[in-house]
């Protein structure tokens, strides 16, 4: 069984959006259904607030037992998070992501030169491009994280786009310009998948949240709570071997566990 994950984070991406958008990821789960793809439907720890859920993915711990209650605790993780137990088994970590994943797991707070791109092996998060901006184009954190992952071969990959928030925080969850942004996310994906799978990647497209007509997300409704979870597995795997050998997750609490079982770590 290949050992390798990329984690795909679209921060904000609703559930059923995904589902009824998201033509690539459709296509591709139908295709794999029974051999190399799964998807089943999460909800979302509360509160539906990126940096605590950004700890529940990363750490398997929710909020109100990880203190990280809202965004504006600026503190390192007191937690072990998948990039901890990866780095500790002496594997290989990156990231393409907004910058409190540099606060959580790097280093708090996040200074704008010195943490923005890393490169050092006693960090969590050993190679690091990370942006502060919401409208930081998606196209170019795909970009950076497949930049770090043809470069320094990562076992765990973490990508972590921002523009379907920023642009439902914008326009709410009932509008065309977030429909879209989760399309044009689904396009960038398409170019990627098939090529991390033939190079021996599982690969994981999930959200923190979902997204309200209010143009905010926080609470437990399952427009806030609702986020898609497709598990795309590595392309030298014999058909179906691991996706019976794995128990993909029930709740968003179960995600770090099932991505340290697909390291082995
Ligand atoms: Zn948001």
């Amino acid at each position: 069984m290949a050992k390798k994950v990329i984690l795909v984070l679209v921060d904000g991406l609703n559930g059923d959006v995904a589902q009824n958008r998201m033509g690539f990821l459709e296509a591709l789960t139908d295709e794999g259904k029974g051999s190399f793809a799964k998807k089943v439907d999460l909800k979302s720890a509360l509160p539906a607030m990126s940096r605590p859920l950004y700890e529940t993915v990363m750490t398997g711990v929710k909020p109100v037992r990880s203190g990280i209650y809202n965004n504006s605790i600026v503190r390192l993780s007191k937690n072990k998070s998948i990039f901890s137990i990866a780095k500790e088994n002496g594997l290989v970590t990156a990231a393409s992501a907004y910058y409190w994943m540099s606060e959580l797991y790097n280093h708090a707070p996040y200074d704008p030169i010195e943490d923005r791109i890393v490169n050092d092996k006693t960090l969590n998060i050993q190679h690091g491009i990370f942006y502060m901006w919401d409208e930081y184009p998606d196209e170019a954190v795909f970009g950076d994280g497949e930049y770090l992952r043809r470069n320094y071969n990562p076992d765990f990959l973490l990508i972590h786009s921002m523009n379907v928030d920023d642009i439902g925080h914008k326009f709410g969850l009932n509008s065309s310009e977030y429909r879209n942004s989760a399309v044009k996310v689904d396009v960038i994906l398409s170019n990627f998948i098939e090529d991390w799978r033939a190079a021996g990647y599982h690969v994981i497209v999930t959200a923190d949240h979902g997204m309200s007509d209010d143009k905010k997300h926080n609470g437990p409704t399952d427009e806030e709570r609702n986020v898609p979870f497709y598990f795309f597995a590595a392309k030298d795997e014999k058909d179906g071997a691991t996706l019976s050998a794995v128990t993909l997750p029930k709740k968003q609490t179960d995600i770090c566990r099932f991505v340290c079982e697909l390291l082995e770590v």
